[in-house]
């Protein structure tokens, strides 16, 4: 059985602010990148235990060069850097069994959500995806889905995990902190989130082969609410784009792959 990692950087254990990131040689960065490998090698853990043959880690934060391959499970391969043409599910194809989501954040605009944004903090207000807000794990986790991939398990802070439980039915959840504000949390011991990382990733391993994958309606419609007018005027320019109020744009696409490559485009 073959599964799939899009790691994010926000919802790992011990990460409440980007201002840590602010100096990549810092050593409270190096802290959070050893500690996202360890999520990652525990969620490898259970996979293995859990049946898979293979695993893909795809580093998908920032520059997307934050995991640390000396001390990565060298049962798994990983895609690194950026810019990729899929992001943060590159890679992703349908012969997978199951992906996950882990360390992921909550979208724009949440209450009580750690580093609530989605995709770009200082682009982009909102996305709807045929009319409903999407966060960036919803988008992510729908491009599976479009390939048959369900998402498994799902991690961050708690507001993130419930909403992405909710909009993948069946999918397993392990909850590293709890928001108090956009840079406040309650958080547990990355010790306790090793463990259930790989519990979970076990069970939800097992669950994958009956998991049924979520996926927008086609054609799929797409809505991007930018921070300022100049964003949209400039995000306007691309033909595909319809502008339908001063700060928001349109795309419409008949599949996910089309729907996909042109919303990264966009908010850029
Ligand atoms: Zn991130």
């Amino acid at each position: 059985m073959k599964f799939y990692i899009s790691v994010d950087w926000e919802g790992i254990s011990g990460v409440v602010s980007w201002e840590i990131q602010d100096d990549i040689k810092s050593p409270s960065y190096m802290e959070t990148r050893h500690r996202m490998t360890k999520e990652v090698n525990a969620a490898i853990e259970g996979l293995y235990e859990g049946g898979a043959t293979y695993v893909l880690v795809n580093d998908s934060h920032g520059n997307m060069t934050n995991l640390l391959i000396d001390d990565l499970d060298s049962r798994a391969e990983l895609i690194m850097g950026s810019p990729k043409p899929f992001s943060m599910v590159e890679g992703l194809t349908s012969d997978f069994n199951g992906a996950l989501l882990l360390g992921y954040h909550p979208s724009a605009g949440t209450y009580h959500g750690i580093m609530d944004h989605t995709y770009s903090g200082s682009s982009i207000y909102k996305i709807r995806v045929n009319g409903e807000p999407f966060s960036e794990g919803d988008l992510n986790g729908s491009f599976a889905g479009s390939l048959g991939v369900p998402v498994i398990l799902v991690s961050g802070d708690k507001s993130a995990v419930d909403s992405l439980m909710l909009r993948f039915k069946g999918s397993l959840g392990v909850i590293s902190k709890v928001a108090l504000g956009r840079n406040t949390a309650r958080l547990y011991h990355p010790t306790k989130i090793y463990e259930e990382l790989r519990k979970k990733a076990k069970e939800a391993a097992k669950n994958s082969t009956y998991l049924k994958p979520f996926c927008p309606d086609f054609p799929i419609t797409i809505e991007i609410d930018y921070t300022t007018t100049q964003k949209t005027d400039i995000a306007s320019i691309l033909p595909e784009a319809e502008r339908i109020g001063p700060r928001t744009i349109k795309i419409v696409s008949p599949e996910m792959q089309t729907a996909f490559r042109r919303m990264l485009v966009l908010i850029r």
